[in-house]
């Protein structure tokens, strides 16, 4: 008799262990506005794990957009982009992002993760080769499993040498050269100016994933091409709106052509529902208030690199941190979840990142900042990291 589909689901035990245990960090339950303190449970907790790096997420001025375009526009655009689903705000904010960061076109799709889903499936095909980073987002990795026929080669993290070596290996195909902008983990930033080179020298393309870089980089916020100066050497952008916008969605943006070929290829965006207005007037005036308030951009910046250097005087290993993504080696996932546990019992709310998404005994506590904490938050984020470092040996007493 074959078996059951459903045995692994009983079997699956992994997140009771971790409740029995009174560790489980996961789906916690948020039940005030994103900000850089939240409700949880009736109690609050200081937020260092979040995406909304600018703060925006609450400002009044985006709720009111966000408002205005669900009354304009109804609460649904109750189809695909493709056919009944496209307002003029969703090109609106086509062309203000294209302008934003540089390129001739983009498209909005309903999530960051369904734009590389359907731009790279789109992009590559049979006889033709992603070449990736290793430590590239998962969503990367999807959108490349989803193409019809392309092959799949990756270089170790950021290892210009490795990178070539699979550019020599692939030089006769069409290639695509897929990195994330700062990485979603490591916090690191992609070595663009050498990607770009070895690009020319071996006739490949360049896609950069702006998911945590977008708001964060270069003049505007505008992303890792502007803060090298080499956005006219990147072929496709892609960014969310999940993050520094406040909102949820995802660009890809390119010369006219390219986006054209998306917008008539792209399975995720022809075979699902357009981004609710009240999100797309969200990201409108998010980017409005990204471009008109840089010092959101300077403070976070100037943030992340106190924190980097006060946990590194405390003794955390930051690894290869660059931005406001700062993740702590802790080692094993047992005191990563015991850690995770105490902190958040202390009013401070973290990201446990524990294998296999690490190797083994290299788990991390992920700590991210935004704009809007305070020198007050800060510090208690600091003073508590002290005590929970040492009481679980972390960090030397
Ligand atoms: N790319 C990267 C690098 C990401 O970190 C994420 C989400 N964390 C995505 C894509 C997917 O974006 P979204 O959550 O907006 O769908």
């Amino acid at each position: 008799m074959s078996v059951d589909i459903f045995d692994k689901c009983k079997e699956f035990h992994i997140a009771n262990d971790l409740k029995k245990a009174g560790v489980y960090p996961y789906f916690q339950r948020v039940e005030s506005a994103q900000g850089p303190e939240i409700t949880i449970d009736g109690k609050k907790k200081i937020v260092v794990c979040s995406n909304n790096y600018l703060g925006l997420a609450n400002h009044p001025k985006v709720i009111e957009a966000s408002c205005a375009a669900a009354k304009q526009y109804g609460t649904s655009g109750t189809g695909s982009r493709f056919l009944n689903g496209t307002n003029d705000l969703h090109e609106k904010v086509e062309r203000k992002f294209a302008k934003l960061i540089g390129k001739e076109d983009a498209i909005l799709f309903t999530t960051g993760h369904q734009s590389n889903l359907g731009a790279l499936s789109a992009l590559i095909g049979k006889g033709e080769v992603f070449i990736t980073d290793k430590l590239d987002h998962a969503s990367i990795m999807d959108g490349c499993r989803l193409s019809l026929g392309g092959e799949l080669a990756r270089f170790r993290h950021n290892n210009m040498g490795d990178l070539e070596r699979q550019l020599q290996r692939y030089e006769d195909k069409g290639k695509l050269i897929v990195v994330d902008g700062i990485f979603s983990m490591e916090g690191d930033i992609t070595n663009l100016p050498e990607i770009v080179k070895l690009a020319k020298k071996y006739n490949a393309r360049v896609y950069v994933d702006e998911a945590h870089s977008l708001g964060v980089l270069g003049e505007n916020g505008a992303g890792t091409g502007p803060h090298f100066g080499l956005q006219k050497d990147v072929d496709v952008v892609m960014a969310t709106a999940s993050k520094s916008l406040a909102s949820i969605g995802g660009f890809i943006a390119g010369d006219k052509v390219i986006v054209d070929y998306i917008k008539h290829s792209a399975r995720s965006l022809i075979f699902t529902a357009s981004l609710p207005p009240a999100c797309v007037g969200a990201i409108d005036m998010a980017i409005d208030l990204m471009i008109a308030e840089p010092e959101r951009r300077k403070t976070l910046l100037k943030t992340s690199q106190k924190m980097k250097d006060e946990f590194q005087r405390m003794g955390y290993d930051t690894n290869l941190a660059q931005s406001p993504i700062i993740p702590l080696t802790i080692g094993d996932d047992k005191i990563v979840f015991q850690m995770w546990k105490m902190l958040f019992d202390e009013g401070i709310f973290t990201s446990p990142v524990v294998t296999p998404a690490v190797p083994e005994g290299q788990a991390i506590i992920r700590t991210s900042f935004m704009a809007t904490h305070t020198d007050d938050h800060l510090n208690l984020i600091l003073e508590k990291f002290r005590k929970i470092g040492k009481e679980l040996g972390v960090i030397k007493g």
